[in-house]
Parts: structure tokens; C-alpha cells; sequence
């Protein structure tokens, strides 16, 4: 096996008859040195002395998924999850990077104070690497650079409100006050995208309804907020992201925004792409977030989006609460669905349907939410990188038990359904993840944890 003469021993080498590449899905063996990938090698390349050979057979090697969506809670709410909980069943859905949203949380990041805080809480629980974003909230404009330069990748605002009074929205004039001062050191804003005066305007029906909790949240709101977002970013040149969406409409404008150059990029989530509003049952409140699921025409054009390239990463927004929470009544019920466990079979299950490859759900799942956040590192199978993966076996079956799920409270959309692909194992920097930390590299299993907290160009 080559190796450079100066370059650190390689120490495990990871074989597949399919490994997930940016070329394309092949037959290699993976070599691994100091937590790094050092090549990847054809399929029967000598495997050095040394080193570990672990041989997954026809199961598929991807890049770990990058999942730049979750709300972990702690502290503050750590019964709704935490960060030993959620690492660990990122971990177990093939999550090898996390990053954090600024709300939910107490404090919520919206100062360099209590980014320290969550990382301190994050730290000796990780199993997987872990980062934050920030948060623009009305008066914390000056709290914005030094946060960019403490490490957040980026800052989460809401143009509506958000769900926790501790975490204001945007208006108009706050929105361009606070871009304006991301765009002078070229940072990110990430947006919840609907416009509070069309939800205002919307019928706001009580009840186990999905139909009418549907009516509340219509996708004019959505529209109307993200023709605000391409208008000032392309007025201030600054970088705008549109989370979670939802909103099929919207994709024709967005299109012509990239199309334009403006720095606009977009991600949508596993529940958008796999369940529809048809088949809500009433009161099914473990349904419900926002924006919300819609009509099975309006998934289709999400699908068609991903499929051209103008959607480009797919991430869980991964939002629990405490079942209490759930409450029969769309209205009052906390609205945020729990998927980090199963977002990879959901989309996976789903795009085979629809003739994709696992190379598209890699792509989805991992590289494009590397690149939002500027983790290098991350996001492929390929020398240099971190040696973060995923081992899936993509035609196996299951049927989803939230008693198996690793999340602190165990509510979940997808419960009873028949999903393909399961996650066999998940590794960062060369060490498998285990249910107490994660192997050495001779095999055995130890208590420490591999997760680091991250920061953005840090890694
Ligand atoms: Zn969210």
C-alpha cells in the first residue's frame, strides 16, 4: 500500500464493495491515518501490518452525515433532549457532525457568554462533533462579530415568532440592521422564512384538525418572507439561507435568485420529503411543525428542486419536546418533529422510490450541509478528510419503534413505518461510535467519547 514516507501510520483500513465517493460509488478500501483519510485505495490494495483491516462486505460506506439542523435544549430544557441523548442518536442515524441552534436552549446563544456556557454542557457529552450556531434577536447586533469570531458558524433569526419568548423575531428593520452587520465580515444568516402578517391574517382554528392547522401556516407566508430574504441579500451582497423549507412555490423564485447570483442557498428537511398532509391523522400532533407538512404535489416539487440542484442539503431540524407537549389540539401543541435517528432511512426509503442514488443522499445529507458551514473536513469520502462515516445497509428493512430511539423523549412521525436502510455503524476520525464511546484502534472498546465541539474554519 503507498504511503507518503513522512505521513502518519495508517492504522485502519476500511473495506467496501460500495463506497460512497464524490466520483461515484466504487468498489475501495479506505485507509485511515491519525483520524484523517489518507487514501482511498482499490478494493484489494495489501493492507499494512500494522493496521486494522475492517471489511463491511456489500454494505455502504458514506460520509458521516453532517446535520446542521438540531435543537439540542440543554441547558435549560434538557428534558426535552440533551447532549448526550442527541449525539448519541445521531449517532446510531449515521450523524457524525452536529450543529446546534441557538434556540430552545437557556440561555440561547445570542452572546459570547452563553456560547460558553452550551459548550461547556456540550463537552465531556459528545459522542459526535458538535458546533453552534448564533442567534440574531432584536438589540444583539454588536454581539454578532464577536460571536462569528468565537467560532458559530452563523446566526439563526426568525422573521415570526419563534415558539419560546426568550428568543425574539426580526423585523424588517431589525432583519437589515442585523444582515447588514453579518455581511461586513462576510458571514451567514440562516432564516425560519414565514411572514408574520400573512400568518396573522391566516385562520387560526383550534382543534385535532391537521386540515385546519394546515390553513394556519398557508405557504404565502413562506413565499412572502423568502421575496423579502432574495431582495435584501441581493441588495447588501450578503449570504442568506432559507431553513427548513416547505413551500413548493417558492422554488421558481429561489431558482432565479441562484440563477442571478444572489448568495442564496436553501435546505429542506426528512419530513417535507417523505410524509404528506394527507395522511395526518387527526390529532397526530407528533406531525406538526413549522412550516408545515403539505400536500403530497407540493413534496414533489421539493423532490424536483433537490433533483436540479436548487435545494442542496437535507437536514433533520430535529426539535423535541416533552410528550406533555403534544397535546391533541394543533393549535397549542409544541410544534417540532424528532428525526436525527431516522432522517437517513426516511430520505434513503424514499429516493430509491424515486430512482436516486445513495450517491444523491450523500450529497444531500452530508457534502451540501459540510459546505453551508464551512466545515472542509467533513462531507466526503477522500484523502484529507476526516475519517467520519456511515455504514449502511441500504436494501434492509425495519420498522420504526420509538422504544429503540436513543432521543430523551421518545415521539416520533415515523412510528410503525417500514423503512429501508439501516444504519450498521457510524465512525469518527477512524473510531466506531459505541453505545458507551467508541474503539481503539486495535478494536477494543473504551468510555471515551470521540465527539469534539467544533468552530467554524476550525476544522
Ligand atoms: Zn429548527
Amino acid at each position: 500500500m503507498p504511503e507518503a514516507p513522512d505521513g502518519p501510520e495508517v492504522s485502519l483500513v476500511l473495506r467496501s464493495t460500495r463506497v460512497i465517493t464524490p466520483e461515484g460509488v466504487r468498489a475501495a478500501s479506505v485507509a485511515v491515518a491519525d483520524g484523517r483519510i489518507a487514501a482511498v485505495l482499490p478494493y484489494g490494495a495489501g493492507v499494512p501490518a500494522a493496521a486494522r483491516l475492517v471489511d463491511v462486505g456489500d454494505d455502504a460506506l458514506l460520509p458521516g452525515l453532517v446535520d446542521t439542523h438540531v435543537h439540542v435544549n440543554d441547558p435549560g430544557r434538557t428534558e426535552w433532549e440533551g447532549f448526550a441523548s442527541a449525539t448519541r442518536a445521531a449517532a446510531a442515524g449515521g450523524i457524525t457532525t452536529l450543529v446546534d441552534m441557538p434556540l430552545n436552549s437557556l440561555p440561547p446563544t445570542t452572546t459570547v457568554g452563553s456560547l460558553r456556557v452550551k459548550q461547556e454542557v456540550a463537552r465531556e457529552q459528545a459522542y459526535i462533533d458538535t458546533g453552534f450556531w448564533g442567534g440574531a434577536v432584536p438589540g444583539n447586533a454588536r454581539e454578532l462579530r464577536p460571536l462569528h469570531e468565537a467560532g458559530v458558524f452563523g446566526f439563526k433569526c426568525f422573521l415570526s415568532p419563534s415558539g419560546v419568548e426568550e428568543f425574539p423575531e426580526l423585523d424588517p428593520a431589525a432583519l437589515e440592521t442585523a444582515l447588514t452587520e453579518i455581511a461586513s465580515f462576510d458571514g451567514l444568516l440562516i432564516v425560519h422564512a414565514e411572514d408574520p402578517g400573512h400568518l396573522a391574517a391566516a385562520p387560526q382554528q383550534h382543534g385535532p384538525r391537521y386540515a385546519d392547522f394546515l390553513a394556519s401556516r398557508p405557504r404565502a407566508a413562506e413565499n412572502e418572507a423568502i421575496a423579502l430574504l432574495i431582495a435584501l441579500a441581493r441588495r447588501l451582497r450578503a449570504r442568506v439561507h432559507v431553513l427548513h423549507l416547505s413551500s413548493g412555490d417558492a422554488l421558481p423564485m429561489i431558482a432565479a435568485a441562484q440563477r442571478e447570483g444572489v448568495r442564496l442557498s436553501v435546505e429542506t428537511c426528512p419530513h417535507f420529503l417523505t410524509l404528506t398532509a394527507e395522511e395526518v391523522p387527526d390529532g397526530a400532533t407528533e406531525f406538526k411543525c413549522c412550516p408545515p407538512i403539505r400536500e403530497q404535489a407540493n413534496q414533489d416539487a421539493l423532490w424536483q428542486a433537490l433533483a436540479d440542484g436548487v435545494i442542496e442539503s437535507v437536514v433533520s431540524d430535529h426539535s423535541p419536546c416533552t410528550t406533555d407537549l403534544k397535546t391533541p389540539d394543533f393549535l397549542d401543541a409544541w410544534g417540532g418533529i424528532s428525526s436525527l435517528q431516522l432522517g437517513l432511512p426516511a430520505v434513503w426509503t424514499a429516493a430509491r422510490a424515486r430512482g436516486h442514488s445513495l450517491a444523491d443522499v450523500a450529497r444531500w445529507m452530508s457534502t451540501g450541509p459540510a459546505r453551508l458551514a464551512g466545515l472542509t473536513g467533513k462531507g466526503a469520502i477522500e484523502a484529507g478528510r476526516d475519517a467520519d462515516f456511515a455504514v449502511l445497509a441500504p436494501e434492509e428493512t425495519f420498522t420504526v419503534d420509538p422504544a429503540a430511539l436513543h432521543h430523551r423523549n421518545r415521539v416520533t412521525a415515523y412510528a410503525g413505518r417500514t423503512l429501508h436502510g439501516v444504519v450498521r455503524s457510524s465512525w469518527q476520525r477512524g473510531r466506531q461510535i459505541t453505545d458507551d464511546g467508541c474503539t481503539t484502534d486495535d478494536g477494543r472498546t473504551t468510555d471515551h467519547r470521540t465527539g469534539r465541539l467544533i468552530e467554524r474554519n476550525a476544522v
